[in-house]
């Protein structure tokens, strides 16, 4: 254990000198003086010590950015960063402050300070995000409290891979809404890709939509990987299984860190959205591209244009009270405080 940026967690069961982790679905063994898997969850004399007190990094951005889509556009959002990760993902992106967490440098920060920026920013939102917020559930929470203490109507959330479990998913009564990555619909490439099992994640969406967050689901497109026909039907299968109207956003892959496949273009997002909106699901949205088809959202019922969107900003928000103006249908989302 490397530095202070710990506080004593309560999501552990013991089981003789073992502390069993109940952060997430590895729910790791840990041996006194060890990590668990994630690299950040210690086990000090008996104790488990989680992530605690600090930043890795943070920025205002529009929510469009996270991806959120259906959840107060054009809104701004406050995001914080922790440490550590439970995923082992190929083509991370934020693998500097998602592996080896317990070298990752953190600038130290209350609860209280990072809840008063995001008052005098006046953000709607703020979300626990860029490292896998589960891994310091307890920090995420107290800011969110402290957020909230300071302006009763802010909506709080986490970016999430999915792997939390059912225990720490019931530790989160302050959030509103959860993004869950569905990396790959196949059990094979998604333990290649991520070093963790689907059944996890499949399980965790189910829960969240149950439990009435708002969810909305991304799966970066990477060609020759996780971009087949039987793979995309199969996945929009499942989400219209839960609810054919959760907003499902099929991002652009770029290459990084270990993985070398091909970007994902235009075309093979446009490929994959015609696919999943074939099989029923009526929100489907290509991310990390510029283009105003693939990032607005249509009436579910007329077809029309209801929300304009560029690059990972709003244009225009025609939506009143969320219904249509054309034909007045109601569109699923969280579109006022
Ligand atoms: S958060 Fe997950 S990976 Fe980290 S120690 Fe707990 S069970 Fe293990």
């Amino acid at each position: 254990m490397k530095d202070s940026f710990l506080k004593e967690s309560p999501l552990f069961e013991k089981k003789g000198d073992i502390l069993i982790c109940l952060a997430c679905r590895r729910f790791c063994h840990i041996k006194e003086d060890s990590y668990g898997f994630c690299k950040a969850r210690f086990n000090k004399n008996g104790k488990l010590m989680s992530p605690y007190g600090g930043i890795s990094s943070m920025g205002l951005d529009p929510i469009e950015k996270k991806p959120l889509y259906h959840f107060l556009p054009g809104s701004l959002t406050l995001s914080f960063g922790m440490r550590g990760c439970n995923f082992k993902c190929l083509y991370c992106q934020n693998h500097e402050i998602s592996f080896g967490a317990e070298d990752i440098p953190l600038k130290p920060f209350t609860a209280e300070q990072i809840a008063d920026i995001a008052t005098t920013e006046k953000t709607s939102t703020i979300v626990s995000t860029y490292n896998e917020p589960t891994i310091s559930i307890e920090w995420g929470i107290e800011v969110f409290k402290e957020a909230q203490k300071k302006n009763p109507e802010i909506k709080k959330g986490i970016v999430s891979n999915g792997y939390f479990s059912p225990q720490a998913l019931s530790l989160m009564k302050e959030l509103d809404f959860i993004k869950i990555d569905l990396k790959s619909f196949d059990h094979e490439k998604f333990y290649k890709l991520t070093s963790a099992n689907l059944d996890g994640v499949l399980e965790s969406i189910k829960l969240s939509v149950s439990k009435g967050f708002w969810v909305e689901i991304v799966t970066p497109l990477v060609p020759d990987f996780n971009d087949s026909q039987d793979e995309i039907k199969s996945a929009a299968s499942f989400i219209a299984s839960i609810d054919p109207e959760i907003p499902w956003h099929i991002t652009a892959y770029h290459p990084d860190f270990l993985m070398n496949n091909r970007g994902a273009q235009i075309q093979d997002i446009d490929i994959a959205v015609s696919i999943a909106k074939k099989v029923g699901l009526k929100n489907v949205y290509g991310g990390n591209i510029v283009n105003t088809r693939l990032s607005s959202t249509f009436c579910p019922l007329c077809g029309k244009e209801v929300i304009e969107r560029g690059y990972m900003g709003l244009k225009k928000n025609l939506l009143i009270k969320g219904r249509c103006p054309f034909c007045k249908t109601m569109v699923k989302g969280v579109w006022e405080l």
